[in-house]
């Protein structure tokens, strides 16, 4: 008779997989031959939440996901926080814009973090963080932190009980935020964390670590592209930008690209400041390089 758990993947090595089942015991897996065969890379990543059968120690059955991101390759992330320093490096609106539409794109919920408070005053925060207030309007929170001269207890209030990754430039505090997160000295001892942290010292790929007040962070920064995603039309394109969904019913068109059609309700509310012009310029630069380098290469 065969035995069938259900567990999710922590990481991988050399062809074997990490399960962690409910009870939080690790069984080293090898996939089933059929699921090997077809040898993708992407066939059962970390993250990967699976049936498997622990006394033969083979996966059996990859459960659907919810999300799967390329880089790091990794499945069924609950959180995206996208760091970004408010200075050293300085804040790039276009990169941030960038990483909010993968984040739609792949359907990950993001969360914002502003990292390096103490480089500024509060006049200058202040702008800035007038600069974004936009995200409110898309449901996204943000938090302003210091990782030096500030606890980031919020952040793991935030994260807990969740399966979190960080993606942002370079320099931007990333590591440092998944330091503190972690906070190696209470880590659980025992089997989990020996074969965590071995896990951890031999792996390539991204790992899931646990977090000691609970859930899981993904230990390695995820995507920081300056690429688009592989938006395919301009209805794919609009979808990305939900908050001008709701108001496109009041254009004259009901196929309005909100570009420069008569009577756009969109163009309405950007020039009233109703709209956000920082978020409307993007959408319109998006537009114009998916129009020029993609969409139109094969007319
Ligand atoms: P990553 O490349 O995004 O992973 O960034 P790191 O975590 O390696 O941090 C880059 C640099 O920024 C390091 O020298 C950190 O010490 C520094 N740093 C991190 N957080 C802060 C902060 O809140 N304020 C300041 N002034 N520097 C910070």
């Amino acid at each position: 008779s065969t035995t069938s758990t259900i567990g999710r993947v922590l990481y991988k090595i050399k062809g074997f997989y990490y399960i962690e089942n409910e009870e939080k015991n690790i069984f080293e897996c090898k996939l089933k031959g059929i699921n090997k065969r077809i040898n993708r890379k992407d066939n059962c990543v970390v993250g990967d939440i699976v049936e498997f059968d622990p006394r033969e120690k083979i996966i059996n059955k990859i459960l659907e996901r919810k999300n799967i991101l390329k880089r790091p390759l990794v499945a069924n992330i609950d959180l995206l926080g996208i760091v970004f320093s408010i200075k050293s490096p300085n804040f790039d609106m276009e990169r941030f814009n960038l990483l909010l539409l993968d984040c739609f794109y792949y359907n990950v919920k993001p969360f914002v973090i502003i990292n390096k408070i103490d480089l500024v005053n509060n006049k200058e925060l202040k702008i800035f963080k007038n600069s974004l207030s936009f995200l409110k309007n898309l449901n996204i929170d943000v938090f302003y932190i210091s990782t030096i001269t500030e606890n980031i207890d919020t952040i793991k209030e935030y994260t807990k009980n969740k399966v979190t990754a960080f993606g942002g430039p370079s320099g931007v505090g990333k590591s440092t935020i998944i330091n503190l997160l972690q906070n190696e000295k209470e880590l659980e001892t025992g089997e989990i964390s020996k074969k965590l942290s071995r896990g951890r010292h031999t792996t390539k790929g991204a790992t899931i670590l646990h977090l000691n007040y609970g859930g899981y962070i993904i230990d390695t920064p995820g995507f920081s592209s300056l690429e688009l995603p592989n938006i395919r039309n301009e209805k794919e394109l609009l979808e990305l930008f939900s908050e001008f969904y709701e108001y496109s019913i009041n254009c004259k068109f009901n196929n309005c690209l909100h570009i420069n059609e008569p009577n756009c309700y969109i163009k309405d509310l950007v020039e009233k400041n109703k709209l956000s012009k920082i978020r409307y310029d993007f959408y319109i630069k998006t537009y114009n390089t998916l129009k020029n380098e993609r969409w139109n290469k094969y007319d």
